[in-house]
Formats: structure tokens, C-alpha cells, sequence
């Protein structure tokens, strides 16, 4: 299978690669292919002469021309499929592009426009990459595995594409998210492509469209459910501890329940991880912390509302928990500071069916007995408003709307600076635009938001709305358990990794930026995150704490970036 081998020789600051290619088979491997910037010496050496232009070009003059050939296309799904031609045939390019026109390429590779190429994926299939392990084929899931097309996989993303991104089940076309989310992992951790696996798990799908439709690519089954969903999950978690002992697994865009209980069952057992309710818990932990540091408040000043209480809500409710036990708040004071909304309004501990997850949060109804209820006897949201009187205000119901006027009025009228995040995506489902929030509350509002809105314009200034986007946390978290070869993931690595993006927010040094660094700082967080994480493993596992600055150095020469790297022949 190993046709080469990419060495980083750390202590002669050595990177190239050993390969046993040659000709036409080197230019066809997407991580070798240095295309017109093979040298006059490596194309004698790799007989490589007449089978290129004549002319030699750095990798600069390459990505000019890459450039130029995308803005060709001027529909944003033509792009996505140039962009992804362009990494199969060359992935030092693809990279190198993607870094140069980072804010330009992001949204088309990554969210929103992924979500239209999975809408879009059995009709502009053109070429296969990853794995897709299918129900059909359970009993040679391990032949499958052993099929993949590079040897040394740590970084694994599997989705079983029920809950993708605003759109619902969309069976085997989801596997265009794990390539995605593998792609911001080489991006802004430095993962190298070829140590990457993404996969499916084509379980069925209940989405009738694709059911219906000639050309769906997945099996045309419904989806597997209990018992025999999780032995499959089961089978899947063995195969891959087995072939990939020392892999990190990162779960995406499975349904909710079957997010919460694969976490809860697998969290103790590897080193795993669910994007969907951790890296969210984190990355909206870390605006609120910096909101509230960056004011110089305390926590025990604090009242917080999470509308919306499913993975993403009771995700951030448990590390926001943490947060404030670590500040010295009791579990009783905790219970009176962070309550959680959802269908039935507030959930108190006279609210029937709870979910295991939310039954942490229950608000004691003895404190709202004089509360006003709505017709079925449920606190809503204007009314905890009203007497709750929350310093922070989190949405992640998908309600459009749902943070109105008055209610937005409310919060800001008993604190100065009301934090307000309406994480809920797509754009048209969020609790509040930005513009609204700021225009609703004199500008004071701190907001954050789910989805990317466009700057507001106050007074002639124009503000960045910071995006919660869970690609400044999920690369770094990734890459601090590599570098430490943790054996789990646990919440005080997932709290450190919160605290140290908070560290590195626009906001603590001015009141007025963003509560949350840009994409372009993406490199640079990874790397403190990654080293929080690390740091905080070693604490765990009661290992000997590395030199931070050592292990920083480590972990930023562990990164892999696009350059034109030199093959050597090696039989
Ligand atoms: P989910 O389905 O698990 O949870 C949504 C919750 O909202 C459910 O518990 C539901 O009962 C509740 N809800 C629905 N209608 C409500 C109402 N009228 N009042 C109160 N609660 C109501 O979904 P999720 O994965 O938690 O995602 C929720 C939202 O958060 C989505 O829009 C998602 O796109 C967004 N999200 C954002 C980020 C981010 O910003 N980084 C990350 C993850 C999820």
C-alpha cells in the first residue's frame, strides 16, 4: 500500500518525501504531484522529461494561475468541484491556494457551499475519496480499512450523515463533510492530508428524495436503527482501534441522540470526540468567558439562559458548568445562575420528560412558583427574561426570531453589556441578526453568532460580528492529543482548550473588538490550543509536564504546510 513516506526529520529540519514512484504514476499521486514545479534534475531523476512543459514554475506562479482558473467560475458550487479536481491531482496547490485566498475559499469548501455540494453530491460525483463502510458490507469492514489508500491515518472524521448542517439526513452524500472538516485540520493544524481518513457510515437513509432518486450513490435502504445501528457502531469503533491504534476519531453530523449516547460510550474508552456538542461547548464557552474577562467581571455576577436545549445547548451548559465551579460557585449557586429553555420553556425540576443531558440543569421550581406560565404551564422565554434578569442570552433552537425586540430590550435593561449569541444556523434561523441585537440595545450588545453575517455599520464604524465557529477550536484540540498521544479526551482537556481560545480574543484588549480571533489567526490558536490540551492531559494522566515553550516549539514543527517539498527515490 505505501508508496511513500513523508519524513520530517525535526532535528536536521529536514522535511521531503521517500517514494518508490516514478513517470506518470508520481504525477498522478495527488500528494507527490509537483506538476510544472518538478525541477530539471528531479525530472531526470523520476523520468519525468517530455511528460511536462518545458517550463519550471515556483509553487507562487502556480497558485496565480490556480487562481485565475477559479474565478472562471462564477457560480459557487462550479468552484467547490474545481477546487476539489484541483486537490486530486494536486494537494501542495490546493493547499497553497486555499492558504493564499483563505477568506475567499473557506466558505466554499467549507460551510455554507458544503452543504450544497452534499445536496448536490450523487449528480456531480466524479471522483471517489475516503471510505465508505457500508451496513451490506459489515463483516469486511476490516478488509475495508486495510483498502484505504494511505497507510499511517491519525486523524479520522466519520459521519453517518443524519444530522448535517441545517439540511437533515443526507445518507451517503455526507461524506463531503468529514473531507471538509479533514481539509480545516490540515489547514489550521497542520495535519499532513496524507495521515487523514474520512468515512461514512452508509447506515440507510429516511430522506425520500434520495430514496427516489436514480442516481443516489448510498444504499437505498431506511437506516439502521437500535440494536443493530450500534452494533454497527460497535463493529466500526473495534476495526478502527484495531488497524489505527493511536487515532483521534472525530464524530460529525450524526443524528442527536445517537451523537450524545456514541459519545457517552466511547468517550471513556478512546480518545474521541463529538464536533457537534464539544467543539460548540468550546468555542461558545470561550466568547462567553472573554466577554466576561474582558469586562473584568466575575462569574458569580453572572446569569446565563441557553434557549434551545439539545446536543449544542446542553453541550455549552456543561462547560459553561465548569467554568463556574472553577470560579468557586457551589452546585446549588450554579443551579440558580445557568437555566435552560426549551419547547416547554424553562426546564425546571418539575418538568417532565427530561433528557439524561438536560436533567444536570434543572432550575428549582420552588424559585419560580410566582413566575407567569403559558396555557400548558410553561415558563417562556420573555418571562425568565423578565425575572431570571440574565447577564448572558444563548440560542440554539433554530427558532428564527425568537431573541425579539422586547425581549432583547429587557436583558438590556439590568446589565450594561448583555451578552447575546444567536448560534442557530442557517443564516435565516437565527434567534437575531446582529443588526438588530446592536441597534436594540444602543450598541452594547456582545454578540457572536452561529452563522457569518455581514459587518454592521454603527455610526459610520463598521464591527466585525465574530463567528462561533467551531474550526478555531476542533484543529487545535485534534492536534494538542496527537502531540501529547493522549488516551482520552476528557472535559478539563476541553475546558483548557475553551480557555486558551478565549485568551487569544480581540476583546480583552479592546472593549469594542470581537469576542472571538478571525480565520486568519486560525494557525496561531490551533497551537495554543493544541498546547492547553496537551498540557492538560499530561496533568490528567499524571505524566511529567513538558516546558511550554519546548512542547510549543514541538508542536509547531509537527505542522505540515504547503510547499514544494523533495522527493527522493527509495526502493
Ligand atoms: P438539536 O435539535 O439537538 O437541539 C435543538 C433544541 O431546540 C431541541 O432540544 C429543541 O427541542 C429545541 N427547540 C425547538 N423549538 C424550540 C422552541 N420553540 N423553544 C425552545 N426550544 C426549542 O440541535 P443542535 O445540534 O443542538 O443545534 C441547534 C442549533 O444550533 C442549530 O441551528 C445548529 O445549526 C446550531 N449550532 C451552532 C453551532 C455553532 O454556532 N458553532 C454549533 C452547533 C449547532
Amino acid at each position: 500500500m505505501s508508496t511513500f513516506k513523508y519524513i520530517n526529520n525535526i532535528e536536521k529540519n529536514e522535511k521531503y518525501y521517500e517514494t518508490t514512484l516514478q513517470g506518470k504514476q508520481l504525477l498522478n499521486h495527488s500528494l507527490l504531484n509537483k506538476g510544472t514545479a518538478f525541477t530539471q534534475q528531479e525530472r531526470e531523476d523520476f523520468f519525468l522529461l517530455g511528460k511536462l512543459p518545458p517550463v519550471i514554475e515556483t509553487l507562487t506562479v502556480q497558485v496565480e494561475r490556480a487562481y485565475l482558473q477559479f474565478k472562471r467560475y462564477t457560480v459557487a458550487l462550479s468552484q467547490y468541484i474545481y477546487l476539489t479536481r484541483l486537490r486530486d491531482t494536486n494537494e501542495t496547490l490546493f493547499y497553497a491556494l486555499v492558504y493564499t485566498y483563505l477568506a475567499e475559499m473557506m466558505p466554499i469548501l467549507y460551510t455554507p457551499i458544503v452543504g450544497a455540494a452534499i445536496q448536490e453530491f450523487s449528480h456531480e460525483f466524479r471522483t471517489p475519496r475516503g471510505l465508505y463502510l457500508t451496513r451490506e458490507n459489515q463483516n469486511t469492514m476490516s478488509q475495508m480499512l486495510q483498502n484505504r489508500t494511505h497507510p499511517e491515518i491519525e486523524m479520522i472524521v466519520v459521519t453517518d450523515g443524519e444530522g448535517v448542517l441545517g439540511i437533515g439526513d443526507q445518507g451517503l452524500c455526507a461524506i463531503d463533510i468529514p473531507i471538509a472538516k479533514l481539509m480545516v485540520y490540515t489547514l489550521f493544524a497542520g495535519i499532513h492530508p496524507g495521515n487523514t481518513l474520512p468515512i461514512v457510515l452508509d447506515v440507510g437513509t429516511n430522506n425520500k428524495n434520495l430514496l427516489d432518486d436514480p442516481f443516489y450513490l448510498g444504499i437505498k435502504k431506511s437506516r439502521l436503527q437500535g440494536k443493530e445501528y450500534f452494533d454497527f457502531v460497535d463493529d466500526f469503533v473495534a476495526q478502527i482501534r484495531h488497524a489505527f491504534p493511536k487515532a483521534f476519531i472525530h464524530w460529525e453530523d450524526f443524528g442527536s441522540k445517537n451523537a450524545a449516547a456514541i459519545l457517552n460510550k466511547y468517550a471513556t474508552q478512546c480518545c474521541t470526540f463529538n464536533d457537534d456538542i464539544q467543539g460548540t461547548a468550546v468555542v461558545a464557552s470561550a466568547a462567553v468567558i472573554a466577554a466576561i474577562e474582558g469586562q473584568k467581571l466575575t462569574w458569580n455576577s453572572q446569569k446565563i439562559i441557553i434557549f434551545g436545549a439539545g446536543a449544542a445547548g446542553t453541550g455549552i451548559a456543561k462547560l459553561l458548568t465548569q467554568c463556574m465551579h472553577h470560579s468557586g460557585l457551589t452546585k446549588k449557586e450554579i443551579a440558580q445562575r445557568l437555566v435552560l429553555i426549551d419547547k416547554p420553556g424553562l426546564l425546571t425540576t418539575n418538568t417532565p420528560d427530561i433528557t439524561p443531558e438536560q436533567n444536570h440543569y434543572l432550575y428549582p421550581a420552588e424559585l419560580c412558583e410566582s413566575w407567569q406560565t403559558d396555557a400548558q404551564g410553561g415558563v417562556e422565554l420573555a418571562e425568565v427574561v423578565e425575572q431570571f434578569k440574565p447577564s448572558v442570552l444563548i440560542g440554539c433552537s433554530a427558532v428564527a426570531g425568537a431573541f425579539t425586540q422586547a425581549i432583547v430590550k429587557n436583558m438590556a435593561s439590568s446589565v450594561a453589556r448583555p451578552i447575546i449569541m444567536p448560534l442557530s444556523n442557517p443564516t435565516e434561523r437565527a434567534e437575531a441578526t446582529p443588526a438588530q441585537l446592536l441597534s436594540w440595545t444602543n450598541n452594547q450588545a456582545i454578540v457572536a453568532t452561529g452563522s457569518p453575517f455581514a459587518p454592521v455599520n454603527i455610526d459610520g464604524k463598521i464591527k466585525d460580528i465574530p463567528q462561533c465557529n467551531n474550526a478555531l477550536v476542533f484543529p487545535g484540540i485534534g492536534l494538542g492529543c496527537l502531540v501529547a498521544k493522549a488516551e482520552l479526551l476528557t472535559d478539563e482537556m476541553l475546558l483548557a482548550a475553551s480557555r486558551a481560545l478565549a485568551n487569544t480574543a480581540p476583546m480583552l484588549n479592546d472593549l469594542s473588538a470581537a469576542v472571538l480571533p478571525a480565520f486568519s489567526q486560525a494557525r496561531e490558536v490551533s497551537v495554543d490550543i493544541a498546547l492547553a490540551v496537551a498540557q492538560a492531559w499530561f496533568v490528567q494522566a499524571q505524566l511529567p509536564k513538558i516546558d511550554s515553550k519546548e512542547l510549543k516549539t514541538t508542536i509547531e514543527q509537527r505542522m505540515w504546510e504547503p510547499m514544494q517539498y523533495i522527493p527522493i527515490y527509495k526502493a
